[in-house]
């Protein structure tokens, strides 16, 4: 086995490490930092994916990171409001109100009536 050999069988290894660094990666939401970090430096990119990344929200009381889609915090149990329109069924429109009461509708009306 040459140095073509070698370098070929260093390449596998860089690849395989990338392919795990972005499985490692995938459930934070960091598969291409983890797959570059793999290919790069190995099994320690791997491992620092899978120590230092975390790209998922953070629960707002315990700072613990949140899958997505998640409604409660799975550490503190804290109800997770997303802020950014998660919940289309808040935004109802208000309902309609008659720009002047009856009152004053009908003094109009009387206006229009009796010139
Ligand atoms: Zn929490």
């Amino acid at each position: 086995m040459g140095s073509d050999g070698v370098l070929f069988v260093i390449f596998c290894l860089a690849l395989v490490c990338g392919i795990v660094g972005w499985f490692v990666g995938a459930p934070k939401k960091a598969e291409k930092p983890g797959m570059l970090l793999g290919f790069l430096l190995g099994p320690i990119g791997i491992l620092i994916v899978a120590v230092a990344f975390d790209q998922r929200e953070k629960c707002p009381a315990c700072k613990t990171p949140i899958n997505d889609g998640a409604t409660i915090c799975p550490a503190c149990k804290t109800s997770l409001k997303m802020s950014d329109g998660g919940n289309p069924a808040k935004k109802q429109p208000a309902t309609p109100k008659m720009p002047l009461s009856e009152n004053e509708l009908k003094a109009l009306l009387g206006k229009f009536k009796n010139p």
